[in-house]
């Protein structure tokens, strides 16, 4: 093939024999070796420039407490206590980021956050609404999967698996994270049995906690779950990740009244016991509260902001029908407005849901499927139907509901 010359790799000039694939430009050519090596300076390059875009969090530009407390009133109903903690504490997590070394050694820590709050209060609400308007990596764990190392269920390393995979594996971001632990409740020491059998889920549990809310240098499993032996590990520093932590703590009203007892003694007393607000005892919950449900004074240190939920009355849960951006109601609405249907709701139909609601004791969850169970049979319907409103009325919900299974709902 006298006078044919051969196409090379306009970057690292082999000729096309030699390489997989040549792919042809306008004036050049790139073999399939030179497209993967410039694809991982690429990556790498990027993932530099988005490392020193994050670690300029310029404080002016960031929501300021009472800003991030408004958009959680946006979505989530009452609450007030714990809104303001979580907004002070976010924004001081930030500004603990922002830092200068300015070399009056005073360096800002952090304050871990422990919400204490019935279930259905909205504390997984909180965490999840606020993680819309983070500026940093956040991730919602249950620490009920976590257990001892050794033991069936995940190492409390993994943890950080899912930081590390909201922040694309990039550790210094990661670093800066913060991640929201549920049922933290559920690693409290069982009674006063530490004999027999091994506490599996309790103390050894909150030990190696402790490690991750202090701050120290962890070896997370990129993968999650177990450890094992081939698996590369990838250092993390906790330094920085700030820890949320969310509990129902069933019971512990009954520690919070055992101790103002017990302090209700002497002539100032009587007059104290008289504020107390026996509906609500979450709202004097101590520290010394969390103790005597079974965490370790150690862990109880590493959160110093302890905040509460309160339960929702009547008036809440009416609001939470209607009131938050995506309520209920609306979402109703607007399934069927995709239909083309305009649908609403006697008002006396609000208000017996509501009654229902906290006839079963169902709280906030139960709203919901009481609003489904009330729909279901016009959702099946209207779709082929010519309708173009339709009015849920009080005998229509209360037929509905007499029809279901209460026994149904309450499970929900
Ligand atoms: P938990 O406190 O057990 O984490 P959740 O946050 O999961 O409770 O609440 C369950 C559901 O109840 C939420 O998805 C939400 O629809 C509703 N809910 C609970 N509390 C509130 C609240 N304060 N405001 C608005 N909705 C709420």
């Amino acid at each position: 093939m006298a006078g044919h010359k051969k196409n090379r790799c306009s970057f690292c000039g082999r000729p096309e024999d030699e390489v997989k694939l040549l792919i042809t430009g306008l004036d050049g050519y790139i073999c399939d070796s030179c497209v993967k090596q410039a694809g991982e300076i690429l990556n790498e390059a990027l993932a530099a420039q988005n490392k020193a875009k994050a670690s300029n969090l310029n404080l002016e530009e960031l929501p300021k407490p009472t800003e991030i407390k408004a958009f959680l009133d946006q979505y989530v109903i009452g609450q007030d206590d714990a809104k303001r903690f979580l907004s002070v504490s976010v924004y001081n997590h930030y500004k603990r980021l922002a830092q200068k070394d300015s070399g009056d050694d005073v360096e800002i820590e952090k304050s871990n956050i422990i919400m204490v709050g019935s279930t259905g209060t909205g504390k997984t609400l909180l965490a999840r609404t606020i993680a819309k308007l983070l500026k940093v990596p956040f991730t919602i764990v249950d620490a009920t999967v976590l257990t001892e190392a050794g033991y069936v269920g995940e190492d409390i390393e993994s943890i950080l698996t899912r930081l590390l995979q909201v922040a694309d594996y990039n550790v210094p971001e990661a670093e800066k994270g913060i991640v929201f632990i549920d049922e933290i409740d559920k690693i409290a020491r069982k009674g006063d049995n530490p004999s027999i059998t091994r506490d599996v889920s309790g103390e050894g549990v909150q030990q190696g906690l402790l490690k991750l809310l202090e701050g120290s240098i962890v070896n997370v499993p990129p993968q999650g779950g177990r450890k094992h032996p081939d698996q590369k590990m990838i250092p993390v520093n906790t330094k920085n990740i700030l820890f949320i932590c969310g509990g129902a703590f069933d019971g512990i009203e009954k520690k919070i009244a055992q101790r103002l007892n017990t302090h209700v003694v002497g002539y100032s007393a009587a007059r104290n016991t008289t504020t107390i607000d026996k509906n609500n005892m979450m709202q004097y919950i101590a520290p010394q509260d969390l103790k005597s449900f079974g965490l370790i004074p150690e862990i109880i240190g590493r959160m110093p902001v302890l905040t509460y939920l309160n339960p929702l009355d009547r008036q809440a849960l009416r609001s939470i029908l209607t009131e938050p951006k995506n309520s209920i109601i609306k979402q109703y609405i607007k399934l069927f407005e995709m239909d083309g249907v305009e649908l609403t709701f006697e008002n006396d139909v609000l208000e017996y849901i509501v009654d229902k609601a906290v006839e079963f004791k169902l709280g906030a969850r139960g709203l919901r499927s009481i609003v489904e169970t009330i729909m279901m049979d016009v959702m099946f319907e209207i779709p082929s139907s010519k309708q173009t409103a339709y009015v849920v009325t009080l005998e229509y919900a209360q037929k509905q509901l007499d029809k279901a299974n209460v026994a149904k709902l309450q499970n929900a």
